[in-house]
């Protein structure tokens, strides 16, 4: 871990070029490659890097979006996974075990088939429409009589949240970058509609760009500023199970659509979770176990003997939702030199990989690897196609 340090705020110092507000992966991952650009970097987390909601989630990686902006991102995710090792010099465990997505209803069987055209349109050839038999065959312990079918991408899967952060951490501070924990931005300094610098627990900052990717917490940044920018907590928990039968180490990420309860294999067992109709918004992040008792009945139509397992731990995260569940990527209007990548809605360890890269191509003026148009933040984030809000 990096402490903080005096340097920070050092007025003889050189100012960075730019400074990241936020020290979870997508922070990281923007570090990393602005620094690789030759950019002056300074990351600042108040806590300690990925300790919120990127070190608090399930690590799905999945192509299977609804919308060709979101597979189009996901395609230059998995790119960068797999080369994340050579990058970064760190492995990020990942471990393409697809994923099987349950469709119990007629209306997500139409949707899915539609979506499904759409990724081989895209190049996503490997997906594939399969029947609850074969779902069956794939993971045996799961009840299929009443599932129209699923779509399976076998090259789906999981990687670990807390090994890409730290390796992108770790090759942007070899690049150069500066990352300070433990300090709070408390404000962003604007003159004559420009960032002009942070005020931060540790003192004032120069800088003309500043990038806020505080994920649940930035609105709290950029709204004092005049522009609006809704991005509402909930909380998600995440269970984990002792050893089980019903879950084997190449068992798909399994999502029933109907009730987004998910698993996973995990340590021997299964990690678990479900999203519940009645979330209300919050910081709040004390673990419900009371969730349990909801999720049962789901969990004993679906998969009866997971049911048999104990409990091995389980804690809760932040979803960062948006109105249409897409994030807010790009410059924000004004201040000139305000920009931002947050309101992930459940997806920003997936996309943090190309988020990073092509935001920083955006910032330093090249044409960007992938098109980020579709999640400006001056959008109407109540209008267009919701993307879907399941892991
Ligand atoms: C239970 C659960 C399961 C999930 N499962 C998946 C999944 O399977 N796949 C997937 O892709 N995504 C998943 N997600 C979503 C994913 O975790 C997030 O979208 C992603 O981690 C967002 O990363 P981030 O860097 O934007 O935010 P964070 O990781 O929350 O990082 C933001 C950082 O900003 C810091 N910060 C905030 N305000 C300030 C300030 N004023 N000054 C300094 N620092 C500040 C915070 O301390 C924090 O460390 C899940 C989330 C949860 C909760």
């Amino acid at each position: 871990m990096v402490g903080r340090s005096d340097a920070l705020l050092d007025p003889a110092g050189p100012s960075p070029d730019v400074v990241i507000v936020g020290g979870g992966v997508v922070g990281c991952s923007l570090a990393y490659r602005l620094a690789e650009s030759g950019l002056r970097v300074t990351l600042v987390e108040r806590g300690e890097l990925g300790a919120q909601s990127t070190g608090r989630c399930a690590g799905g990686v999945r192509k299977q979006f609804s919308s060709e902006a979101n597979v189009r991102i996901q395609q230059l995710a998995f790119e960068l996974l797999r080369r994340f090792p050579d990058e970064t010099g760190f492995p990020c465990d990942f471990r393409q075990i697809g994923y099987l997505m349950l469709l119990s209803s007629q209306d997500q069987a139409v949707s899915f088939r539609a979506q499904l055209a759409m990724w081989h349109r895209l190049g996503v050839s490997e997906a594939r429409w399969v029947g609850p038999d074969e779902v069956a065959e794939m993971v045996p312990a799961l009840r299929v009589d009443d599932l129209l079918g699923a779509t399976f991408c076998p090259t789906d899967g999981i990687a670990s949240p807390n090994d890409v952060t730290q390796g992108y951490a770790a090759a942007a501070r070899r690049r150069g970058a500066r990352i300070e924990q433990g300090v709070e931005v408390t404000g962003i300094k604007v003159e004559g509609g420009r960032v002009s610098g942070l005020d931060t627990s540790a003192g004032s900052l120069s800088c003309p760009l500043v990038v806020v990717c505080a994920g649940a917490w930035s609105s709290a940044l950029v709204e004092p500023l005049g522009f609006p920018l809704p991005v509402v907590p909930y909380r998600r928990h995440i269970f984990v199970s002792e050893a089980t039968p019903a879950v084997g180490p190449d068992t798909p990420m399994t999502v029933d659509v109907a009730t987004s309860f998910y698993f996973h294999p995990e340590g021997g067992g299964a990690l678990f979770g479900m999203g519940e109709a009645d979330e209300r918004p919050g910081f709040e992040l004390d673990v419900d176990w009371g969730i349990l008792e909801r999720m049962e009945p789901v969990i004993r139509h679906r998969i009866p003997t997971l049911l048999d397992a104990g409990i091995r731990t389980g804690w809760a995260g932040l979803y960062e939702v948006t109105p249409d569940h897409n994030p807010f990527i790009g410059a924000i209007p004004e201040p000139e030199g305000l920009w931002c990548a947050c309101g992930f809605s459940g997806h920003g360890f997936q996309q943090a990989p190309a988020v990073g890269l092509a935001l920083a191509q955006m910032i330093t003026g090249d044409v960007p690897a992938v098109d980020l148009s579709a999640f400006s933040p001056s959008r109407d984030p109540a209008g267009g196609n919701p993307e879907e809000n399941f892991i």
